[in-house]
């Protein structure tokens, strides 16, 4: 039976390839609540697309809860496989940095070029037409095999978040929303403000989002020529125009911030230096640094499957009153209340209180996990690659909403990154081998005996 699955998903070759360039289509943004629709108009119309081919390929579909989430199951028994990902995109960024619009999939050399073509869209319907394949070889399931649409991943996740409330959990699953082959641990992800009343009467603002380091920082306040000759002594790049001084960073991910340079940091430094009596930039500067580890709050916190603590202060504001937006990501082994009270404890020496914005608990399988163990068998049979080991990672993925759930694919690790970035493309010829690749896991999580 399976001798004859290579040339089934051979055969689902171009109707997966069609499929995705449909889905990229779509602009699934969030636009919250636009339409009546929790995300949004086009975060509903790639739920419902999904849910159609699926149902197309041969599932029982279930559009969720107004449209929160949706899912397509095949198989029988007690059991429930899950497969995890999401429908919903992030924003185009600058139209001009892309070589073709978006949301018109185009294919060229080998890629098909468009927003969401690697995340998330490529590896779900990777996953959804292995199954095809499955069935078309005449395999049976005696598990249930369920995928899991999210339409609110790159935001809040109040979609799998009303999953976990109202429907029935998986027993063990995946989420091909990384890299292969294996995530098997991911950071807690805690996102905070300090905040306290502005009592200095410094005017400040900058940074766009918890989970980038920010690149510049404009200060347009006084003694601009005393913090130029502060800038200048610390060896900080800045320039200044006619109103203003522009502290430089360097941008990048919250879960790499060592990669970036913090531009709030540097300008916190400087204006503590040059005697500036508030609380948030004495916070930044005193406790915090350029250090991406904040080893002053929180010590050599660190552990041996995940790493280093990483801290980044993404945005600052203080008008009316102090707020300070930081993203923490936490090794998977150390407890986040030991970290909430660290921080509090230096918040509170300089006037600010804790309070929480969002939290992701981590994820963390042992390596002997027999999810782990299938899992990593599978790849390097299929693919050949004995060479990558299980990974953890900063990032997130619905992986830890799900018990005995880990990231698995689909990008290998031959192809470029590109997602959440203009020229967004999903190598052809390696979704097709991420497809063999769940097309053999599936089976063997999932297939009768
Ligand atoms: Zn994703």
């Amino acid at each position: 039976m399976l001798a004859e699955l290579s040339h089934h998903l051979t055969a689902q070759q171009a109707p997966l390839k069609a499929a995705l360039a449909e889905l990229v289509r779509i602009p699934s943004v969030c636009d919250e609540g636009a339409g009546g629709f929790p995300f949004g108009p086009a975060v509903d119309q790639a739920l419902r697309q999904a849910l159609q081919i699926a149902g197309d390929l041969g599932f029982r579909t279930h559009y969720g809860d107004g449209g929160y989430y949706g899912y397509a199951e095949i198989g029988a028994g007690e059991e429930l496989v899950g497969i995890l990902g999401h429908l919903d995109v992030v924003p185009a960024g600058k139209l001009e940095d892309w070589d073709h619009g978006p949301f018109e999939p185009v294919e060229r050399d080998g890629m098909l070029y468009g927003r969401g073509a690697q995340d998330d869209k490529g590896p779900m319907l990777a996953a959804l037409f292995a199954v095809k394949a499955l069935m078309d070889a005449g395999v049976s399931f005696g598990k249930r095999v369920r995928f899991i649409f999210g339409t609110d991943e790159e935001t809040l996740w109040r979609c799998i978040n009303r999953y976990r409330e109202r429907e029935e959990l998986p027993g063990m699953g995946f989420s091909p929303d990384a890299r292969f082959p294996v995530t098997y641990a991911e950071k807690g992800l805690l996102q905070l403000h300090l905040t306290g009343p502005n009592a200095s009467g410094l005017r400040l603002a900058g940074g766009s989002a918890f989970n980038a380091v920010p690149d510049t920082m404009r200060y347009d306040g006084e003694g601009q020529d005393a913090l130029a000759g502060k800038l200048d002594e610390l060896g900080f790049a800045y320039t200044c125009t006619a109103d203003a001084v522009e502290v430089h960073g360097k941008a990048a991910h919250a879960m790499v911030p060592e990669e970036g340079v913090n531009a709030i940091a540097r300008l916190c430094i400087a204006l503590d230096a040059v005697g500036v009596q508030s609380n948030a930039v004495r916070f930044v500067a005193q406790e915090i640094g350029e250090d991406p580890n904040a080893t002053r709050v929180f010590g050599a916190c660190a552990d041996e499957p995940s790493g280093k603590l990483k801290f980044n202060v993404g945005m600052i504001d203080l008008g009316e009153a102090e707020q300070l937006s930081i993203d923490c990501r936490i090794p998977v082994t150390v407890a986040k209340n030991e970290v909430e009270a660290k921080l509090s404890a230096a918040a509170t020496r300089h006037g600010l209180a804790y309070r929480e914005f969002d939290w992701l608990a981590p994820l963390y399988l042992p390596l002997d996990h027999f999810i782990v163990e299938t899992l990593m068998r599978v790849y390097r049979q299929v693919s050949g690659d004995t060479v990558s080991q299980p990974d953890s990672s900063g990032g997130a993925t619905y992986a830890r909403a799900m018990p005995n759930c880990v990231a698995f694919g689909a990008i290998l690790p031959d192809e470029m990154l590109t997602e959440h970035q203009p020229n967004e493309r999903a190598m052809l010829a390696n979704l097709y081998k991420a497809m063999e690749i769940y097309a053999h896991a599936i089976c063997g999580l999932a297939a009768q005996a």
